[in-house]
């Protein structure tokens, strides 16, 4: 038994498929773990339609579904999740801390760091200006509001595939704008884009401004090859271009990688800080799936219940 019984064995930051996931181990292990969720519970799949890659849905499942599921399953084993964010931490003793936004104080003798990633933004100012009134990163939680309207997405990634084909199911025309003169989509998803009729992609495009009064009603978009401008009429401009791991709160005690990612040891998730272990899309830019994200959340729960036992306090 821990001697302090009010620190915390298992401190499991964020509720995506990698903290869940985690959690479920971390409780089974009997090292009642404690789970802040973060402002979005749940974490990307929320936001996401059907889920058809993860092993054991052979007819698929709704990515809120799946996260309910994961959810009631760590909570089965004793998980205690808490609905809030933890914005500061302090990895420099042997006894880790961790805030609250709220301004909780609370001591853990092992992290599981879940937090995740965020959708990136172009950067230009009309961006902000038309936030949530036509400029939106989630087609599938906002398209809805576009139905029957035409409208216009940025991104090439697979992330960005699946939403213009979302987005083709609800508006009459699609504008798809891509950077270069071939996308990053896998094949599969780049021939289903390509094979869409109301789809139309803008190669070698980018959007200069968002234009409107109230909301949007066109985007002006520049041709980097030519430097020719063109207004198109839509009334969304939904953006897909990838993600930024959200790992800020930690990079004074931990190392990143330049886009931000943790860097852990190869074949775990020990981080720099003795303790604290890396899961998910916080620190794995190559895969970035949900299956690979719980399968490194189990991993992390592993790694805690080790170090817990080499040091001692279980
Ligand atoms: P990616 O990083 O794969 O793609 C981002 C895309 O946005 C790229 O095409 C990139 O262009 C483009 N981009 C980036 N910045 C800008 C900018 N400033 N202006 C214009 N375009 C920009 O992100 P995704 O979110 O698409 O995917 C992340 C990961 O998740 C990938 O590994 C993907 O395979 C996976 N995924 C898998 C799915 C599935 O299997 N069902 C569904 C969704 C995602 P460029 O190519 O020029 O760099």
């Amino acid at each position: 038994m821990s001697e302090n019984e009010s620190i915390e064995k298992c401190l499991i930051i964020g509720s995506g498929p990698a903290g869940y996931t985690a959690a479920v181990y971390a409780a089974r292990a009997n090292l009642k773990p404690l789970l802040y969720t973060g402002h979005e519970p749940g974490g990307q799949l929320m936001i996401t339609t059907d889920v058809e890659n993860y092993p054991g849905y052979p007819d698929g499942i709704m990515g809120p579904q799946m996260m309910e599921d994961f959810r009631k399953q760590a909570e089965r084993f004793g998980t205690r999740i808490v609905s809030e964010m933890i914005t500061k931490v302090d990895f420099s003793g042997p006894v880790h801390k961790a805030w609250t936004e709220g301004g909780t104080e609370i001591e853990a003798h092992t992290i599981v760091i879940a937090t995740g990633a965020s959708a990136k933004w172009l950067g230009i100012p009309s961006e902000q200006t038309f936030m949530n009134k036509g400029v939106s990163a989630c087609a599938v939680c906002d398209g809805f509001f576009f139905k029957g309207l035409d409208v216009s997405l940025v991104g090439a990634g697979d992330t960005a595939a699946e939403e213009a084909l979302y987005l083709a199911k609800l508006c009459p025309k699609v504008h798809m704008f891509v950077r270069r003169d071939e996308m990053r989509a896998s094949k599969i998803m780049q021939d289903r884009v390509k094979s869409t009729e109301n789809i139309q992609i803008h190669w070698n495009t980018e959007v200069k401004e968002i234009q409107g009064e109230e909301e949007v009603d066109s985007v002006l978009v520049v041709n980097n090859k030519t430097q020719e401008e063109t207004t198109i009429p839509v009334k969304a401009c939904f953006m897909a271009i990838g993600h930024k791991p959200n790992t800020d709160i930690f990079m004074d005690y931990l190392d990143r990688n330049d886009a931000g990612y943790l860097i852990t040891e190869p074949g775990s998730t020990k981080t720099k800080a003795k303790g604290v272990f890396a899961s998910g899309d916080a620190q794995d830019f190559t895969y970035r799936q949900a299956v690979t994200a719980a399968g490194t959340g189990c991993m992390a729960a592993l790694d805690a219940e080790r170090y817990l036992t080499e040091h001692g306090i279980i």
